[in-house]
């Protein structure tokens, strides 16, 4: 998933994060905008005054980029929100292109609140659509300059066709989301239906980019190049996206106790530091490890508190002096869903120990994972 950039803010408890492309996207939006409002300067359409030519159209643009990026944030927050009520949780926002992706931890729980979450970003698009409208007509009562006028209608219309372009019935857009609930309800088969509404996502890309591709050849070359850019980010988030929701479902299915790493060695509160190292961290590449006095494990010690102390004084201490409590919240039972466990991991280099009465059963950490999903990814290949 194209998930990587930069966090700008964050609202509600979640993070939005910027992806590198939306520089790129702001910056041709101001242009896109700039060049549109230039034309009014020497014609002023419906409008009672031309729009000021100079600096004016640019800077006009770049404003009504920003504003735009908003209504972007805006509608996707309103997806975030509505998910947090139905509980799935929301860990950050990620803007690219027309849009965004909220990004949940697991999957939606039943095709009424997969409806419900995928309905709101348009109907927050139409609104804020309704909202610039109602400004627009205070504006133009006030008999305000085209300044004002003319951004404000590109609001109202951007909106407008944000709503209508999210509502597109191909999966992963709210629209193949919204079909995809549907179908699911249908069927109770979340796995065909999404199989079903990725189909139609992909359908529509490759419409989208042969229409952009005629429009180049036709010489409307920016909007062709828009719509081939869409097309083919389409496809490729269709097919990102499906195979997402396989590794989910996959991962609800499995149990820890399936891909846990057992044989976790127990290491004597009186090892040395410099023995922790080279006998236990070194060779097992374990995060953690359970530390025990006479036999009875009594806590945990990490690599990282390791790191912490000092070489020099690697030999003058032993593991029971950083040891510390296990962390109940970094603990589940045997038999818990690997997506359940996942929830309680903060990033890949965390982990969980399966615990049974105070018997560290197993551990699972980045390498179990990795080799989990490099296993899935096999057998999706076949
Ligand atoms: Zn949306």
């Amino acid at each position: 998933m194209p998930s990587s950039g930069f966090k700008i803010g964050r609202i509600f408890g979640i993070d939005i994060v910027i992806n590198i492309t939306w520089v790129l996207i702001l910056f041709l939006l101001a242009i896109s905008f700039g060049e549109l409002f230039r034309t009014y300067s020497t014609d002023p359409g419906g409008f009672n005054q031309p729009f000021p030519g100079g600096i004016w159209p640019w800077a006009a643009g770049t404003v009504t980029a920003a504003l735009f990026f908003v209504c972007l944030i805006a509608h996707e927050l309103s997806h975030s929100l509505v998910a947090k009520r139905h509980g799935v949780e929301v860990k950050r926002i990620t803007l690219f292109l027309f849009g965004g992706v909220a990004e949940m931890s697991g999957e939606v729980p039943d095709p009424g609140s997969e409806f419900k979450m995928a309905a709101a970003g348009p109907g927050a698009s139409f609104v804020i659509a309704g909202l610039f409208f109602g400004l627009l007509f205070l504006a133009s009562y006030l008999d305000l300059s085209t300044v004002i006028l003319l951004p404000l209608r590109s609001l109202v219309e951007l909106n407008i066709a944000v709503g209508i372009f999210n509502l597109l019935p191909g999966f992963p857009m709210d629209g193949g989301r919204i079909l995809r609930a549907i179908i699911w309800k249908k069927t109770g088969d979340l796995k065909r239906s999404t199989r079903i509404s990725t189909i139609v996502g992909k359908g529509l890309a490759v419409v989208m980019t042969a229409g952009g591709l005629y429009l180049l050849f036709a010489n409307f070359t920016v909007a062709g190049i828009w719509l081939i850019f869409l097309g083919v980010f389409l496809y490729l988030l269709a097919n990102a996206s499906y195979k997402q929701t396989l590794y989910n479902l996959a991962a609800a299915d499995t149990k820890v106790d399936d891909i846990m790493f057992t044989d976790v060695p127990v290491v004597d509160a009186e090892t040395t530091l410099t023995n922790l190292r080279l006998q236990y961290f070194g060779p097992y590449r374990l995060p953690v490890l359970p530390v025990a006095v006479g036999g009875s494990v009594t806590g945990i010690v990490s690599e990282k508190d390791l790191e912490g102390v000092a070489s020099a004084e690697w030999d003058l201490l032993n593991a029971g002096r950083i040891s510390k409590p296990i962390p109940v919240e970094k603990t589940v039972p045997p038999g818990t869903p690997l997506t359940e466990a996942m929830k309680s991991m903060k990033s890949f280099n965390d982990f969980i120990l399966i615990v049974k009465e105070d018997d560290i059963l197993g551990i699972l950490s980045k390498q179990e994972l990795l080799n989990y999903f490099d296993m899935r990814m096999k057998l999706q290949k076949k």
